[in-house]
């Protein structure tokens, strides 16, 4: 049990990515609090895995600072953080409204400030894990996902960042960049003619991701088999990214 009585908050932990993370993370012995924009799933998946459901949209720092508070108030720690909660947004520049590319950053790159600064101060255990979902978007360009690939980008290096700042604390932060992964997130997506066909073709494994192989990397991340990893950005893309 890799994660007896780990104190586990995950955003975003009401579908694809973060369920499966809860999942597998609870399977193991974690407390696990799921966060999520929409109640209905985030509840199913709580009760599905003898977890606490917490409503909250992690683009408002009072909404953030609040479940944390909810989930320290209940569990008087937290021991794992997965800042998971993610949207994608098409527009190429011209096209795009500045208020899309607001919601955006706040929901991919905001978000995940303002949850490891009100996370931070409870991680107090000398063993303390925080995961990043960024995505290989944020590694390079990708036509049309401006807003998307520049506010991964920002959780990259801010990963960076902070794993150096509270490396001393006991407390590691890495991220992981998935490549493509078959969630509600690109379901849409594949209805676009020909897009799924020539996602597959820059697949050198020729097929997407499942959300369980995500979570087997975030799990790696936040136990103690990787004491000794920080700062790290693991990249899982069925080597998209490798050509
Ligand atoms: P998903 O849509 O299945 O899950 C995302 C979850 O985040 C949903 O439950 C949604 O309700 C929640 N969410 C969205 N906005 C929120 C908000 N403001 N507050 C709280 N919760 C909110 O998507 P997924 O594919 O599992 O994505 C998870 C993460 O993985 C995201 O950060 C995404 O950018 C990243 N990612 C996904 C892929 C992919 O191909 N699916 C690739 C690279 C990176």
């Amino acid at each position: 049990m890799r994660f007896q009585d780990k104190v586990t908050v995950i955003t975003g932990g009401g579908s694809g990515i973060g369920a499966a993370t809860a999942r597998l993370m609870a399977r193991e012995g974690a407390k696990v609090v799921v966060v999520d924009l929409a109640e209905a799933p985030a509840r199913a998946v709580a009760d599905e895995i003898g977890g606490t459901a917490i409503t909250a949209d992690v683009a408002d720092r009072a909404s953030v600072e609040a479940f944390v508070e909810a989930a320290v108030d209940r569990h008087g720690r937290i021991d794992i953080l997965v800042n998971n909660a993610g949207i994608g947004c098409f527009g190429r520049t011209p096209d795009l409204a500045p208020d899309n590319w607001e919601r955006v950053i706040a929901i991919d790159l905001n978000a995940v400030f303002y949850a490891c600064r009100a996370a931070i101060p409870h991680m107090t255990g000398g063993k303390a894990a925080i995961v990043n979902t960024a995505s290989i978007s944020g590694m390079a360009g990708d036509y049309g996902f401006t807003a998307y690939n520049a506010a991964k980008a920002g959780v990259i290096n801010y990963t960076r960042s902070l794993a150096i700042d509270h490396a001393r604390e006991g407390i590691r932060v890495n991220a992981l960049c998935p490549g493509l992964i078959a969630t509600p997130l690109t379901a849409g997506a594949k209805a676009m003619p020909g897009l799924e066909a020539a996602w597959h073709d820059t697949i050198p494994m020729g097929r997407a991701g499942t959300p369980e192989e995500m979570a087997d990397v975030i799990a790696f991340l936040a136990s103690d088999a990787a004491s000794y990893v920080t700062g790290a950005i693991v990249v899982a893309d069925g080597g998209q990214t490798a050509w």
